[in-house]
């Protein structure tokens, strides 16, 4: 069968488990959809600011047209904001698309990539659909292990991957880590730095992984605007690196890989600062929520940075089920190697309110 001929590599893949659709969920469950509470994607609470919805109606106007491939009103923005040139940019279908530019720019069959246990799923993923080894390093306290993962670089490694925070433990490394990190690896080896939650970061965790680009060219920073800028279903992502790294990438993605309502929204959610300290504010104060609540009900949690928290609960799977009959969706991370946590988006303070009141009669 044709199926049978796709190469080993791909047909090794295992699939990334996507949530299923609310309507449906709602309707499994005999439960109104209005009644759910959704906090399974790491999604924004608040939705999209008001400058960006208004941004995208105005590109609705003009479908008829192919986005600009070059993307260069948001490239311009993009300069403006983080000091950096137009040819340092890649601009993806969200950040995952990045991910995959860089794989296919840089990985394919004889080479390897690093990446640490319990990391971002799409990482391992990249890497098989290139016909590429992935190279898993044990994590440290739930987090990546950068000696280890340093003293794993092969001869054959083109790009280590690095979440920080990382998904779905939330886990963070300190900037100066980071750096030493850098300093260690071969300048040949792209080091792909993930910061799809870097928006959340306090002030006291704050660092600026962009500057090093100039001592660090084989340095790539990855953004999204999914997270807190709230257009996780536009699909908007982008690189910032060395002009050389960035103008491969950009040889090998889609020409008009990014539409044109999703570049306006991006476009004008970067400029909405007010919109993003908002949604910083309401994240902090929805993880004091909820990791108030797992110390009085005893649960472990791992301390995150980003806008979700993962808590252990013995039998996930039963808990999931329990909180699913509630209405109450979060994400079992089985598929991460911990078959004995969930991981839980922040919400609204009363969707987060709702959870607590779930997980308790779920545990009872
Ligand atoms: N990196 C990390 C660490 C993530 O958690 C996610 C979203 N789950 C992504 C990248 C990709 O997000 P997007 O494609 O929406 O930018």
């Amino acid at each position: 069968s044709v199926a049978s001929h796709a190469p080993d590599h791909i047909r090794a893949i295992t699939p990334y488990q996507p949530g299923k659709p609310i309507s449906e969920l709602a309707r499994e469950m005999g439960i109104a959809e209005a009644s759910i509470v959704k906090l399974a994607s790491n999604e924004n609470p608040l939705g999209m600011s008001t400058r960006a919805r208004d941004a995208a109606r105005g590109a609705l106007a003009d479908l008829a047209r192919y986005p600009d491939g070059g993307a260069f009103a948001l490239k311009a923005a993009l300069c403006a904001r983080f000091g950096v040139k137009a040819e340092q940019l890649v601009i993806g279908n969200g950040s995952n698309d990045i991910l995959e530019i860089a794989s296919q720019a840089f990985l394919g069959a004889g080479r390897s990539a690093v990446y640490a246990q319990h990391a971002f799923a799409v990482y391992p993923l990249a890497t098989q659909a290139r016909g590429a080894r992935g190279i898993e390093v044990p994590a440290k306290h739930f987090g990546h292990d950068l000696d280890a993962m340093a003293a794993a670089i092969a001869p054959d490694t083109r790009i280590v991957f690095i979440a920080n925070p990382n998904n779905p433990t939330g886990t963070f490394l300190l900037g100066r880590e980071i750096e030493i990190f850098l300093a260690k690896v071969p300048q040949d080896v792209l080091v792909v730095l993930d910061e799809a939650y870097t928006e959340y970061l306090s002030a006291e965790q704050r660092y600026d992984a962009i500057a090093w680009i100039a001592r660090f060219p084989n340095l790539l920073v990855s953004r999204t605007f999914s997270k807190a800028y709230g257009l996780a279903g536009l699909r908007v992502g982008y690189a910032i690196a060395h002009p050389e790294v960035a103008d491969l990438m950009n040889r090998v993605r889609q020409p008009f890989n990014v539409s044109s309502v999703a570049l306006a929204a991006a476009e004008a959610a970067l400029a909405d600062d007010e919109f993003l300290a908002q949604s910083a504010e309401l994240n902090r104060r929805g993880m004091v929520q909820l990791t108030d609540a797992f110390a009085a009900l005893g649960l472990e949690w791992i301390p995150s940075a980003g806008n979700f928290v993962t808590f252990k609960v013995g039998d996930a799977a039963g808990v999931n089920r329990a909180l699913l009959q509630q209405g109450v969706i979060v994400r079992p991370i089985a598929g991460y190697g911990m078959p004995h946590w969930l991981r839980v988006s922040i919400g609204l303070p009363e969707e987060n309110e709702r959870f607590i009141a779930a997980l308790r009669r779920a545990l009872a």
